[in-house]
């Protein structure tokens, strides 16, 4: 089994490689550039593993005249920045003791030792710089292929050490698993036998979790198994995966947004339940105001939200109504994102002002919406005016 990618040829990245091997030590990549690696997947972050301690990983890189910023180096972690990428450079390591999230660690010279601490056999699998795969634990690479999210060693003890854990397992479901076949059994009886730890971790990192999980292509397999376990509604309280599988059938080739899913999953104050960013807030906000069956329509959708948002809405209100979105949908938010509102504020000054300014645009604005978009400007100002035929 042989790794190859252009991340991985990248000069950079064969840099920090190099700075390791020509010390006599071990330059390993690991991770999720391995996993990603092996099923041709975008590999977004690349993480290596070494024997090297962090301050020889410090000064190695000095010397190499690349940049080391010292970003976890209380658990072994130095991020050397080369070719303007960043490598997170770790040291072998072995959990002594774990509280909660904040484990103990002792550097190690072994990596299978290194391999027993990660969470997954799919994420314990090495790759040297030449390409040469490495699964230490010897069952990364079957489930792998198998698309098979299995913790390594006893889910029932690495779920204890860390409830992070949990969330990580219908996350990395989502991503790289099988839902034919459905999650790891052992897995996901652990996580349903251990749900309430999820009440221990913060809401940020639910929320990041969540954020990654609804992004996977199709998360529904995933999160069904979240609810059959007793961890969705800890997660999202009142949420409900029943309406998923007709939003992922809607979607077809739509980009897959978080956004869109999470509405249609619901739950009792989603946004605070996640700590979502304001921004992200805001979304939420527009998707779900305006998702009943009786909101607005496509067009004016498009007005309203711009034409991805409009986007979401439509296929979330069809989703959990079971309905299918109006014909042509899509030109249609299209024609209402483009329809510009034909009267500006000075149209009715000096007549107007303040208050009563205001008042008579939002009014003008609202008949020019109802009229789908078609009353122009002469036809709206005469209405404000109670006067026929003049001239704009
Ligand atoms: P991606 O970056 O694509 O989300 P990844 O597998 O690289 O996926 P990271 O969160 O970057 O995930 O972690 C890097 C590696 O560190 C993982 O592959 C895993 O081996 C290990 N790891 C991360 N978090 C944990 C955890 N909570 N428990 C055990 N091992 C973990
Ligand atoms: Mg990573």
């Amino acid at each position: 089994m042989r790794l190859s990618g252009a991340w991985m040829a990248d000069p950079g990245t064969q840099a920090v490689c190099a700075m390791l091997v020509v010390a006599g030590h071990e330059a390993l990549f690991v991770g999720g550039c391995v996993r990603n690696g092996l099923l041709h997947q975008p590999v977004a972050d690349v993480d290596l593993a070494t024997d090297a301690l962090p301050d020889r990983v410090m000064a190695l890189a000095e010397g190499a005249g690349l940049q080391a910023v010292p970003t976890g180096i209380a658990h072994g972690t130095v991020t050397v920045v080369a070719n303007g990428v960043g490598h997170e450079v770790t040291t072998f390591r072995r959990d002594v003791e774990t509280f909660g999230r904040h484990a103990v660690v002792a550097f190690s010279g072994d990596v299978a030792e290194d391999a027993a601490r990660r969470d997954f056999t799919i994420n314990a699998l090495y790759a040297r710089p030449t390409g040469e795969v490495l699964d230490p634990l010897g069952g990364g690479l079957r489930d792998l292929a198998a698309r098979r999210v299995r913790f390594v060693g006893t889910a029932h003890d690495r779920i204890r050490e860390d409830y992070l854990r949990i969330l990580r397992f219908f996350r990395f479901h989502a991503w790289y698993g099988d839902d034919a076949t459905g999650p790891d059994p052992q897995g996901l009886a652990a996580c349903a036998a251990l749900a309430d730890g999820v009440d221990s971790l913060s809401r940020e990192r639910l929320g990041t979790e969540m954020r990654k999980l609804l992004a996977a292509p199709d998360p529904t397999g995933a999160v069904q198994a979240m609810e059959r376990a007793g961890v969705l509604t800890r997660v999202l309280p009142g949420a409900q995966a029943h309406a998923l599988p007709r939003l992922i059938a809607q979607e077809g080739d739509a980009p897959p947004r978080w956004q869109r899913r999470l509405a249609v999953l619901g739950g009792r104050d989603t946004a605070e339940a996640l700590r979502l960013s304001r921004a992200d807030s805001r979304q939420m906000a527009a998707i779900t105001d305006d998702i009943g069956p009786d909101g607005p329509g496509p067009a004016e959708l498009g007005h309203r939200h711009g034409a991805w948002l409009a986007a979401d809405i439509v296929m979330a209100r069809a989703a959990l109504t079971a309905t299918t979105p109006p014909p042509r949908w899509r030109e249609e938010i299209g024609r209402g994102a483009a329809a510009e509102f034909p009267i500006r504020a000075t149209d009715l000054m000096p007549d107007l002002q303040g208050a009563a300014l205001g008042a008579a645009l939002r009014s003008l604005h609202a008949r020019w919406v109802a009229s789908d978009f078609t009353l122009t400007r002469a036809a709206l100002l005469d209405t404000l005016r109670g006067r026929e035929g003049l001239d704009p």
